[in-house]
């Protein structure tokens, strides 16, 4: 997927040095307090531009992030949840840091475990307010917005007054105008390079295969799970050992000025998620009659998610 790539864009080399070596270092000091060499800790940061936002992740934007062979950046979804006290506990073991992108409702349920996540060194993405169902894409385009922008405010209260300009959409239903929107205003918009597809229900084991096995045929890239799923709590471990062991090193997102380090994939590449959009949006069709003596369907009752992926 990643074959024939090209830089596209440089970046401010010394704000960048700078920064990434300030950060580097708090890091590094918080490895050496908690850690032991054999921890996985961070190899270095990433500078996503605040000023130059764009749009990332090939598994639905025909560009990502400029990784080397082996570098890996965690991603954590939907939370907060009761598992993610024990997602934070695992990367806090290995001296892990990752990107959460957060769902507005659930900051506001769980105010604790944001500020939680922000005082323990990660970054404070964006996922919505409501994570609605029939996605930010089909919504009306103001009611998006506001959807949007409600979430930022909700996670960004709840994580004490800082977070991110990081945003991912929901079951990665975004539509060009919204992107536009939230480049405008700074927020770069992530897609993923990988998936554990931890929205199937799995052991924490097969997980753990499954999502290794994917990692190692891309060989780097942004990896993208969910933190209110007990199996990827009960893998996350595991994961991070096996990440040390097989040679990966954890690269962390922070905002910043300057470009973002980008590569353009390549002219083979196509979405993995519009597939997967369009089969899950598709008008469904209609029912077969039922006889009139069966009693009518429960109304309320949730329909699946309107994308599998998320
Ligand atoms: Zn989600």
């Amino acid at each position: 997927m990643q074959t024939g790539k090209t830089v596209m864009k440089s970046f401010s080399r010394p704000l960048r040095f700078v920064f990434a070596t300030l950060t580097l270092v708090a890091g590094v000091s918080a490895a050496r307090a908690d850690c032991g060499p054999e921890a996985l800790g961070v190899s270095r940061t990433l500078t996503i531009s605040r000023t130059k936002a764009t749009a990332v992740g090939l598994q639905t934007y025909p560009r990502t992030l400029d990784l080397a062979v082996h570098e890996v950046v965690l991603t954590f979804d939907d939370g907060p949840a009761a598992s993610t006290p024990k997602v934070l506990d695992a990367l806090a073991k290995e001296c892990a840091k990752a990107t959460f992108f957060i769902i507005g409702h659930n900051a506001e349920a769980m105010p604790h475990l944001v500020k939680r996540t922000a005082a323990e060194g990660h970054a404070i993405g964006h996922h919505s307010w409501s994570h609605p169902d029939h996605t930010l894409r089909l919504m009306d385009e103001a009611k998006a917005k506001a959807d949007i922008e409600k979430g930022i405010v909700a996670t960004t209260k709840a994580a004490g007054g800082e977070s991110a300009p990081f945003f991912r959409f929901p079951g990665f239903a975004d539509t060009p105008a919204l992107v536009a929107d939230l480049n405008a205003r700074g927020y770069t918009v992530f897609g993923s390079d990988v998936w554990a597809s931890d929205w199937k229900e799995m052991t924490p084991k097969a997980e753990l295969d499954l999502i290794l096995s994917r990692l190692d045929k891309i060989g780097r890239g942004i990896v993208l799970f969910h933190d209110n799923k007990a199996q990827t709590a009960g893998m996350l471990g595991e994961f991070l050992r096996e990440l040390k062991k097989r040679g990966y090193r954890l690269v962390h997102l922070v905002p910043g000025d300057g470009e973002t380090p980008v590569v353009a994939a390549g002219p083979e590449w196509t979405s993995t998620t519009e597939p997967i959009i369009a089969k899950t949006l598709a008008p469904k069709k209609p029912a077969v009659k039922k006889p009139a003596t069966e009693k009518p369907a429960v109304s309320g009752e949730h329909a699946p998610p309107a994308v599998e992926s998320e």
